[in-house]
């Protein structure tokens, strides 16, 4: 099972500067030769991995990339300049399609690993070129060549840095829902209406980190019980989980501890992994009522807490702070 993020995105290459016709001008020479200077090159679009990046996600945004035309010859037989290349930053990890022939054009997977996708036009050659002892005075030149144009997709293989955690009803699927800027599409999945929930939280440095909503994670999971184990696999990797209790539950305390000790018998690990506890519904119950919850599981543990309502949208920045300080 992989959890896909897919993007559609065109590039077009810089058309090459035309070359031009033009001939000497010098004080005692009354006919110069040829002087028209070649076209500069058009710019190339080329992507780069940057490991700051974890998602496609801001290609939603721009998906139309051109580079720079090179510019025209000039006179004196000056070449045009080149024109500028059109750099787009990647996540490792991205695999780019030829989106017409499903052709692979390239796979980034290190840190500042670049592929150029479309190459610019060349620029035309100016009549200086054409200079020969049959024709002394050319009086053509060559047009630039159109850049490569194409159209993309981009793939990326998901890590799930956060994992949303807690027994079913307790708002994982409507947190998660609150917090998504994107929900990437799951691929290769066999069918199951258990499939781990993806969503992409932006970050306010820009970029956005993927969280998991893992609907699996019941009593008797780690024993590979159903499908519970396939999806304790993906919250192995995260690095992050956040727990969910619902506090309208009949017994909060004893619902957050079947998944504390799921997460313990498990092993490799899991509970260790940093927690955050969300004791969600708040809008739900009584003031009195959450805060006994909240010290109760205070004692029980040293994971930050904080009180928030999934439906009605309360403290969830106060929540998604809480995350980006964790992770870093
Ligand atoms: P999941 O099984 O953990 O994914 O839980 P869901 O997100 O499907 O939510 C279960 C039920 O709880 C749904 O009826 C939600 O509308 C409700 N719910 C989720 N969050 C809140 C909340 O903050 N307040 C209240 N009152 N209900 C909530
Ligand atoms: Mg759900």
């Amino acid at each position: 099972m992989q959890f896909i993020d897919r993007a559609e995105i065109e590039v077009e290459a810089g058309k090459g500067g035309d070359g031009i016709v033009a001939f000497r001008r010098e004080k005692y020479v009354p006919a110069g030769g040829p002087a028209g200077g070649n076209g500069g090159w058009g710019g190339s679009v080329i992507l780069v991995a940057n490991s700051n990046l974890q998602t496609l996600l801001d290609f939603s945004y721009s998906r139309n990339f051109k580079a720079d035309d090179g510019k025209r010859g000039g006179p004196s037989n000056r070449t045009g300049a080149n024109g500028k290349n059109c750099i787009i930053e990647v996540p490792c990890g991205t695999i780019i399609y030829d989106l017409e022939t499903e052709e692979i054009l390239g796979d980034l997977i290190e840190k500042g690993q670049i592929l150029c996708v479309v190459a610019g036009g060349k620029g035309g050659l100016g009549n200086k070129h054409f200079l020969s002892n049959q024709n002394r005075a050319p009086d053509y030149a060559l047009d630039g060549l159109p850049g490569e144009h194409r159209w993309l997709r981009l793939e990326l293989k998901l890590l799930a840095e956060v994992g949303i955690i807690g027994l079913p009803n307790a708002g994982k699927s409507t947190l998660m829902a609150a917090l998504s800027a994107a929900r990437p599409k799951i691929a290769d999945y066999p069918f199951t209406t258990l499939v781990p929930n993806l969503g992409v939280v932006r970050k306010p440095t820009g970029d956005g980190t993927v969280f998991a909503d893992i609907p699996g994670l019941i009593e008797g999971a780690h024993e590979g019980v159903g499908l519970g184990h396939e999806f304790l696999r993906h919250i192995e990797r995260t690095r992050l989980l956040l727990h969910l209790v619902d506090v309208t539950s009949i017994d909060p305390i004893a619902d957050y501890q079947i998944i504390q000790e799921e997460l313990n018998a498990y092993g490799r690990g899991l509970s260790d992994r940093p927690q955050i506890i969300a004791l969600n519904k708040v809008d739900a119950a009584d003031e009195e009522t959450i805060q006994t919850i909240k010290t109760e599981l205070g004692n029980l543990n040293s994971s930050p807490i904080i009180t928030i309502s999934a439906v009605t949208r309360t403290r969830l920045e106060e929540l998604l702070q809480i995350v980006w300080q964790t992770l870093d």
